[in-house]
C-alpha cells in the first residue's frame, strides 16, 4: 500500500504541513501546529484551484492572503514564508502535468495577489484599531476632563495607567503635563518633551491640514482633530503617530487646555511600507512587478491631452531552453542580469522597466513625444541585451523580441494596450525573433484568435471543451456501415464550435496535439467498443482516428495506443490510424518502425490524403500502411457527369495498383449518388461523405448501423 503514488489529496496535505511548519514559529496564536495545518489547508485548497484554473483570477489569493491576517499570521515574517512556501512547493505539490512554463508565471502572480491581500486585510484591520483608539479617547477626553475638575488623583491613575500616549498642553502650546507612554515613545527622556512647545514639533512630512487644524482648536473653534503625524525623536528616527488633539473648556465653557492621545504607529507604518513594497516589486529582480505596472500604465493613460504613452513589450527567445537545460538557479541569474540592464536603459523621467512574471519584462516611456522615443528606447533595449551574458564559466546569447506600442492617453485601458503589446511582440517571435515590432491594429486582430486560441488551448483541454464527431464509412458494395472517422472539434466558450482546420495546427506548433490526440484515441476506442457491444452485424464496426506527425514520433505511442485498447476490451483490429501522405513521404525507417509494430499488432494503417503528396507509388510497398484514402480532390472532379475521362483513368489505375499490393481504398467526400455510383465501378471499397451523413454525435452512427442491418 505505502508504495502506491500520492493522490492529489496527499500532495495537497503535503504542502499545507510544509506551510504550518513555515509560518508556525512566527505566528501569535494558541494553535497547536498541527491545529494551524488544519486552518491552511482549505487556504491551500484554494491555492492550488487558482493555480490551475482556466484563467488568472487575483480575487482567490487575495482571499488567501487575507484569511492568513485572520489567522493571525500578523507578522510579515508569516507572509514571506508563506511566499517563500508557495513560490518552492504549490507547482511542485499542486501543478499536476500542466506546462510548467505558465505555471509558474500564474505561480508568481498568485504570490503577488496573496501579498497585496494580506496588505489590504492588515491595512483594514489597523483603520478597524483607529477607529477603537478614537472612540476611546472621546471616552478618556471625558475622564480626563472630569478628573481635572474633580480628584487630581483619580487623574493620575488615568492619566499614568493608559497604555497610549497622553500629554496636556495650554492654549499656547506648552506642555504641562505628559504620561510615561508618551515619554517612552519619544524615547524615554523626560526632557525631550515635557515644558516644549508644541510648535516646535514641525515634521517634514506634516500633512497641510495638520497645522491649520491645530490653530482652529487651540482659537476655540473647533472640538477635536483626528491626523496622522510625524515626530523627531530627540536621537534624530521618526516617531509616527496617530494623534488625537481634544480642547477641554472649563467649567464655564472657557478653552483652557489641549489634550493630546498618541498611538505609536511607527512600526505598523513600516510594516506597510515593506508590504507595499513587496507586493508592487518582484523579488527576484527587484523590479516593479505588475501590479505596480499596471498602475502607473493605469494613471498613464488616464492622463489628459496631448499626452502619450509608448511600451515596450520584451519576451527573452528561448529563455525556457536556457532554463531547461541549465537549471533553474542558472534561468533566475540571467533574469537579474537582464534586468539590471533594462533598468539602465529607462532612467529618464517618466520612464520605467517592470517584469511581469517568467521572462516577460516591459518598458514604459510617457510625455508628448513618445513617438521617436518608444523607438529609441527598444533600439536600447536590443543592444543592451548584445554582450553575452557569464553564467557559470558560459557565456550565454540573449536575444529578445519585443512589441511595441505607441499612442495618445485617453483611448485604451491598461488591458488593452499590454494585449496589442503581448500580441505584437508574439509577432516579433513568430517573425524568427530577436527583433522588435510595431503593434499594427489590423494584424493584432488577425492574430487575436489565433493567439487567444493557441492560449486557451491547454485549459480547453482540462476543461473538457473538445468533442468528437463520427461519420460513417460505408462499403460501396453493398451500402452497409463498416466503422467511422473520429473528428474532433472544440466547444469553444466565445467563439462556438470550432473545426479542427482551426486548432490542429495551433496544437501540432504547440506540443498539445500529443495529449489531445491521445485523448481522441482514447475516446474513440472507448466508443468502437460501445458500438461492438450493442450491434455486431453485419460486421464489427471499426474506428478510424487522425494521427498528427508530431504524434508519429512521439516515443509513447505505440505503448499509449496498446494501453489504450488494452483498458477499452477492445481488439487491436478494430482501429485504423490515419496518416497522412505528405508525413509518411521520405520517412526513414526510424519513423516507420512504430507504425510497422502497431501493424503487426493488427491496427490498420490508412495513408489518409492521397493524392495531394507526391509518393511514389511503387515506394507504397515498403510502408505498412492497409488502406489509401483517395482525396476529396479526386471525388471532386466526379462531380460533372460524364467525369473527366483521364480522372477516371487515374482513379482506375491507383486503384488497381493499390488492389494489387493489397491494400483496400477508401474515398473521401463523397456528396453525390451519382459520385458513389461512379466510385463503385472504379473498384474502390468504401466510402465517406455527406451523400451518406455529417459527421454526428455516436449515436447517430449506432441507428445507422442498425438500420443497416434490420432493413
Ligand atoms: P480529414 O482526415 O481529411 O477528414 C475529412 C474531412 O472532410 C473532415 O473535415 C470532414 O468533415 C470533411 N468531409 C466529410 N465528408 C465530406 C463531404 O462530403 N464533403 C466535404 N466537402 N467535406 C467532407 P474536418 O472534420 O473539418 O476535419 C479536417 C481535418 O482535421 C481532417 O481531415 C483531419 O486531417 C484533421 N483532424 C480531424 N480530427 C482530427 C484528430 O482527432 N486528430 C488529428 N491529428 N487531426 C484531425
Ligand atoms: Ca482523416
Ligand atoms: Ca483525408
Amino acid at each position: 500500500m505505502t508504495a502506491e503514488p500520492d493522490g492529489p489529496e496527499d500532495r495537497l496535505r503535503r504542502f499545507a504541513t510544509i506551510w504550518s511548519r513555515a509560518v508556525f514559529p512566527v505566528t501569535s496564536t494558541s494553535l497547536t501546529r498541527p491545529e494551524l495545518e488544519e486552518q491552511l489547508l482549505p487556504l491551500a485548497r484554494r491555492l492550488s484551484e487558482a493555480l490551475r484554473a482556466r484563467s488568472f483570477e487575483a480575487e482567490t489569493p487575495k482571499a488567501v492572503g487575507a484569511a492568513l491576517v485572520g489567522a493571525h499570521c500578523t507578522d510579515p515574517d508569516a507572509l514571506a514564508r508563506s511566499l517563500d512556501c508557495v513560490d518552492a512547493y504549490l507547482v511542485l505539490y499542486c501543478g499536476e502535468d500542466g506546462p510548467q512554463e505558465d505555471l509558474r508565471t500564474r505561480c508568481s502572480r498568485l504570490q503577488h495577489a496573496m501579498a497585496a491581500g494580506f496588505a489590504q486585510k492588515l491595512r483594514e484591520r489597523t483603520l478597524a484599531e483607529q477607529e477603537a483608539i478614537a472612540q476611546a479617547a472621546l471616552r478618556a477626553q471625558g475622564v480626563v476632563a472630569q478628573a481635572l475638575h474633580a480628584s487630581e488623583a483619580r487623574f493620575r491613575a488615568v492619566f499614568e495607567g493608559a497604555a497610549i500616549g497622553i500629554g496636556i498642553a495650554d492654549l499656547q502650546g506648552n506642555i504641562l503635563e505628559v504620561n510615561g507612554a508618551l515619554v517612552r515613545m519619544f524615547g524615554g527622556g523626560e526632557q525631550a518633551v515635557r515644558g516644549r512647545n508644541v510648535s516646535e514639533w514641525t515634521h517634514a512630512d506634516d500633512a497641510p491640514q495638520v497645522w491649520r487644524l491645530y490653530d482652529e482648536l487651540v482659537r476655540g473653534e473647533r472640538e477635536h482633530y483626528h491626523v496622522e503625524k510625524a515626530f523627531y525623536r530627540p536621537d534624530g528616527t521618526v516617531l509616527w503617530t496617530n494623534l488625537t488633539v481634544s480642547l477641554l473648556r472649563d467649567p464655564d465653557g472657557q478653552p483652557q487646555y489641549q489634550l493630546a492621545l498618541m498611538e505609536d504607529t511607527t512600526e505598523r507604518r513600516l510594516l506597510n511600507l515593506r508590504l507595499r513594497y513587496e507586493a508592487t516589486h518582484d523579488a527576484l529582480t527587484g523590479l516593479p512587478n505588475r501590479t505596480l505596472f499596471f498602475e502607473r500604465l493605469e494613471k498613464v493613460l488616464a492622463a489628459g491631452e496631448g499626452q502619450r504613452f509608448g511600451l515596450c513589450y520584451l519576451d527573452l527567445d528561448g529563455f525556457k531552453t536556457i532554463n531547461d537545460s541549465l537549471g533553474h538557479a542558472a534561468g533566475d541569474r540571467l533574469l537579474v542580469e537582464v534586468a539590471d540592464r533594462l533598468q539602465s536603459c529607462a532612467t529618464a523621467p517618466g520612464e520605467m522597466v517592470a517584469r511581469l512574471g517568467g521572462d516577460e519584462f516591459v518598458a514604459l516611456t510617457t510625455g508628448p513625444d513618445t513617438h521617436r522615443e518608444v523607438d529609441d528606447l527598444a533600439a536600447r533595449i536590443m543592444n543592451a541585451l548584445v554582450a553575452p551574458v557569464r553564467i557559470e564559466g558560459r557565456e550565454l546569447t540573449v536575444r529578445g523580441s519585443i512589441g511595441i506600442v505607441e499612442g495618445p492617453a485617453g483611448e485604451h485601458s491598461p488591458a488593452e494596450v499590454l494585449r496589442s503589446a503581448d500580441i505584437t511582440m508574439y509577432r516579433a517571435k513568430s517573425a524568427g525573433g530577436n527583433r522588435f515590432e510595431l503593434a499594427d491594429p489590423e494584424a493584432d486582430a488577425r492574430a487575436i484568435t489565433r493567439h487567444g486560441l493557441t492560449t486557451a488551448l491547454p485549459a480547453a483541454l482540462e476543461r473538457g471543451e473538445f468533442f468528437i464527431e463520427y461519420q460513417p464509412l460505408v462499403h460501396l458494395g453493398d451500402g452497409s456501415v463498416r466503422g467511422a472517422e473520429a473528428l474532433v472539434r472544440w466547444l469553444h466558450p466565445q467563439h462556438g464550435v470550432l473545426g479542427p482546420d482551426r486548432f490542429i495546427p495551433l496544437a501540432e506548433h504547440t506540443g498539445l496535439i500529443v495529449p489531445l490526440g491521445r485523448w481522441v484515441l482514447e475516446q474513440s476506442v472507448r466508443q468502437v467498443g460501445h458500438w461492438r457491444e450493442r450491434c455486431g452485424e453485419p460486421g464489427p464496426l471499426r474506428i478510424n482516428v487522425n494521427l498528427s506527425p508530431c504524434q508519429l514520433t512521439h516515443p509513447g505511442l505505440v505503448q499509449d495506443t496498446v494501453d489504450i485498447l488494452e483498458r477499452a476490451g477492445v481488439s487491436p483490429e478494430a482501429l485504423c490510424l490515419e496518416v497522412t501522405e505528405s508525413a509518411l513521404i521520405g520517412a526513414d525507417d526510424d519513423l516507420l518502425k512504430p507504425l510497422r509494430r502497431l501493424a503487426e499488432m493488427g491496427v490498420d494503417i490508412a495513408l489518409d490524403d492521397f493524392g495531394t503528396g507526391y509518393s511514389n507509388l511503387a515506394n507504397l510497398r515498403r510502408l505498412p500502411v492497409s488502406v489509401l484514402k483517395l482525396d476529396r480532390s479526386f471525388t471532386q472532379s466526379m462531380q460533372q457527369f460524364p467525369a473527366d475521362p483521364v480522372d477516371l483513368k487515374i482513379v482506375e489505375g491507383i486503384v488497381s495498383l493499390a488492389h494489387s499490393l493489397d491494400l483496400a481504398v477508401t474515398v473521401e467526400g463523397v456528396e453525390t449518388g451519382a459520385q458513389a455510383e461512379q466510385l463503385r465501378i472504379l473498384g474502390c471499397d468504401t466510402a465517406q461523405g455527406w451523400y451518406y451523413a455529417r459527421p454526428g454525435p455516436p449515436d447517430r452512427l449506432h441507428e445507422l448501423a442498425l438500420v443497416d442491418a434490420t432493413g
